[in-house]
Order: structure tokens, then C-alpha cells, then sequence
């Protein structure tokens, strides 16, 4: 009998071996197909806080120029002793999601912070921007309506609307004329929602909000933003489009991360209309069924939104780094696209290249990305500079002259 038993679980094991050794082979052509198409994805190991200076695995040091971390907050002291306090008097995790276990008051009061920031009337926290996007759309629209999106959306924003039953409208990145070709074409539904990043993370340009909020007027729509790489860059006080364009109570909804600008760690939040986000709360499937955030995450956002309030410092040092770092870029003979954000694209336009020069850079101890088709269009590749409040002049100089030395070995100017 036993002996029978264990034949059995050998036959059984042996069978679903033979099924993954199919998979597996299947797996390693695939993986293979990706290393050789050069789209290997390939991580770094840091081993020291995350800021403009790094230092790796073997000890070296490099200056980072990749990073999210627009306004420097990612070691942030103030932070980190708030996240270190709240852990003390609150513990480390909620161990559910909200409407079974409900909140803390840091949660309440993350969220108030975040619609002071915005203007707005309420928020709702999600564990990622990722997530809020994700639930944003299928909750409150149905087959009856039209979601009309930016070609150039983030990949969060495809997939949340992929979610949801209403018709989808597609218009190239920030063509005014095709939008309201859309606009016009979706006049038959009940309802229509344009959707947009507010800073686009490739070229760094600006979703025209003005003109798009005209149009939504005009055509009888909803407007809704992502400004993920917007918060904390555009804006005088640098909060957002609205502020940008002077939109106040013109965009219906917000999304954004708590992982960029404000500090880098994790957590998203949908902020606006009350109805809209007390409709999130109920129906939203990623706030529903996903853990709350922890209190250590949500007392360091709060302190963000306070220092955010106090001064426009960090703010005010980013934008000055970005305009030195694009003037003398643009002297030394560089092709910059015209950037209204903290990121830079430095255009090669040639994509073996982009790679070269990319490795080159961190040779010289420069960290920045080197992107080409498939995620920027054919002929377009470049190297992504993304500036931050934390650069000191020094380590912009730096980086500069690095470009520079590389620039002429690879005969880019
Ligand atoms: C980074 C990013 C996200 C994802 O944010 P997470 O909080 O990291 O999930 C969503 N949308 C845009 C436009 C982004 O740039």
C-alpha cells in the first residue's frame, strides 16, 4: 500500500517535472530572445541611502543622475525620524486593508495633507500610484462611457483603463487637434474622462492642461491627471499642473506617488471631488483587497507635505539646478529637448549608441539611462538626466564634464 503510494507521488512528480521542463525551455528561449535583443534588464546593487552620491556593492561611489528623487527627500533626516517615531509609538504594519480593520489617524491625516497640497476635496491612499490608477477607472465608469488617453500615458494609466468597460479613445502625445477629434467622436456616450500625465517621463514636456480643461469644457468631459512626475517639479510652488496653469477646480482627479518627489519610499493616492473618491472607497479594487499603508510610511509623507509647506527651498534649488544643468549642456553643443520639468533628454538619436554612451558615463561614475525603441520612438534614443534638489553644483559639474569627455570620444559634439 505505502510502497503503491509512493510510486504513485514518483509518477506524478516525474509527469509534472516532463510539463515544467516544456516551460522551462519555452522560458529560456524567451529570456534568451530578450539578452539578445539587448533588453536585458540588468540591477545595480546600492549599498548606502539613496541620494546624489552612492555608494555600490564594491565600494565604489558614483553620482546619481536616474533617480526619482526630484526634490532630494529620499534621506531626508526629518523623515526618517518621523518614520522612526510612528514605528515606536504605532508598530510596523496594519496587517489588513481599511474597511475591515479601518485606519489610523496618520491615514486620515496623510490624506488631508495630500488634498491641502492639491486643492482638492479628499484623497484616498493606495499601497503605489501603480494601484491607483488601476482603480480608478472601473469603479466609476461603465460600456456606457468613453476614456479618452494620451498615446504616451504611463504604463499604470494603459492598464487600469484596460480594466474598465468604457469605450477607449487614443490620441498621439499632446495633440490638441486629435483629442478633440476623440472628444467629438465619443459624444455619443454618457460620459467621457480625458486622462494624461502631467509631465511626460521621456521628453519631460507638460501635458497642456489649459487647453486641455478648455476642451473638456467645451465637450462636456472630465479631466484627469497623473502627476507622478508633475508634483513637486511643475508649478511656481511646484504643486502640479493646476498650480502650472492656474487649473483650480478645473481638474476632476489626481493621481500621484508618494515614491518620486515626496520622499521615494512607496504609496500612490487618488486626490479630488468628494463624490469621486468616496465612490473609490467603496467600489476601488486595489484599496479594497490590498494592505493599508504603514504608519511609519504614512507619518513620513505627512512631515513631507510639512517641510513642503514651511519653505520652497528644495523646490527653488531643483529648478536652479535644472536650468544650470541645461545651459551649460546646451553651450558644451548637446541637443536637449526643451524640457519645462526635471527631466533632461539628451538626444544621440541613435540607439547602440545611447547604450555606449550610457556606459560610458558610469565609467566616469555617472549614473543616467540610456533609453531607445521600444520606449522612446524609432530614432529617437537619448540619455535621460533627471535633476534633483540634492545635486549640489559640484556634482552637476561633474556630471557635465563627464558628458563632455564622452561626447567627444564618441564624436556626439
Ligand atoms: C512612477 C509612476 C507611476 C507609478 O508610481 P508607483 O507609486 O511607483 O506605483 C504611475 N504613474 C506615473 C506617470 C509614474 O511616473
Amino acid at each position: 500500500m505505502w510502497c503503491k503510494f509512493i510510486k504513485f507521488v514518483r509518477e506524478k512528480t516525474q509527469n509534472h517535472i516532463i510539463m515544467y521542463g516544456k516551460f522551462q525551455s519555452y522560458l529560456q528561449q524567451e529570456l534568451k530572445a530578450i539578452d539578445e535583443a539587448g533588453l536585458y534588464k540588468r540591477e545595480r546593487t546600492i549599498c548606502s541611502p539613496q541620494g546624489a552620491e552612492i555608494t555600490l556593492e564594491d565600494g565604489s561611489k558614483a553620482l546619481n543622475f536616474c533617480a526619482n528623487n526630484y526634490l532630494g527627500l529620499s534621506d531626508n533626516p526629518r523623515l526618517v525620524a518621523a518614520a522612526k517615531k510612528a514605528m515606536d509609538e504605532r508598530g510596523y504594519g496594519m496587517s489588513s486593508v481599511r474597511f475591515i480593520c479601518g485606519k489610523q489617524d496618520l491615514h486620515r491625516e496623510l490624506e488631508k495633507a495630500v488634498s491641502d497640497y492639491f486643492h482638492t476635496d479628499d484623497t484616498i491612499l493606495y499601497a503605489a500610484c501603480f494601484d491607483a490608477n488601476g482603480g480608478v477607472f472601473e469603479p466609476l465608469l461603465t460600456a456606457e462611457d468613453a476614456i479618452i488617453s494620451d498615446s504616451l500615458n504611463h504604463a499604470s494609466i494603459i492598464d487600469g483603463v484596460r480594466l474598465c468597460k468604457a469605450v477607449r479613445y487614443r490620441y498621439a502625445n499632446a495633440d490638441m487637434a486629435e483629442l478633440e477629434k476623440c472628444l467629438q467622436d465619443a459624444q455619443a456616450q454618457r460620459f467621457r474622462i480625458i486622462v494624461t500625465d502631467g509631465v511626460f517621463s521621456m521628453d519631460g514636456n507638460v501635458a497642456p492642461m489649459d487647453k486641455i480643461c478648455e476642451l473638456a469644457e467645451k465637450y462636456d468631459a472630465l479631466v484627469m491627471v497623473d502627476e507622478s512626475h508633475s508634483a513637486g517639479v511643475v508649478g511656481k510652488h511646484g504643486r502640479g499642473v493646476a498650480e502650472l496653469y492656474d487649473l483650480y477646480g478645473r481638474i476632476d482627479i489626481h493621481t500621484g506617488t508618494l515614491g518620486k518627489s515626496f520622499g521615494g519610499a512607496v504609496g500612490g493616492f487618488t486626490t479630488g471631488r468628494q463624490e469621486i473618491i468616496d465612490m473609490l472607497r467603496q467600489r476601488s479594487r486595489p484599496y479594497l483587497f490590498s494592505n493599508s499603508l504603514p504608519p511609519m510610511i504614512c507619518a513620513a509623507g505627512i512631515e513631507t507635505f510639512k517641510i513642503l509647506s514651511e519653505s520652497d527651498e528644495l523646490h527653488d534649488r531643483q529648478q536652479e539646478n535644472v536650468a544650470y544643468f541645461r545651459e551649460k549642456m546646451i553651450a558644451a553643443g548637446f541637443d536637449i529637448k526643451p524640457t519645462q520639468s526635471a527631466i533632461c533628454a539628451v538626444m544621440l538619436y541613435d540607439a547602440p549608441l545611447s547604450q555606449k554612451f550610457a556606459a560610458a558615463m558610469a565609467e566616469e561614475g555617472i549614473f543616467v539611462t540610456g533609453f531607445y525603441y521600444p520606449v522612446v520612438p524609432k530614432g529617437q534614443a537619448r540619455i535621460r538626466v533627471q535633476i534633483s534638489a540634492a545635486h549640489r553644483t559640484e556634482h552637476l559639474d561633474r556630471a557635465i564634464t563627464a558628458f563632455i569627455k564622452v561626447g567627444k570620444e564618441l564624436g556626439v559634439i
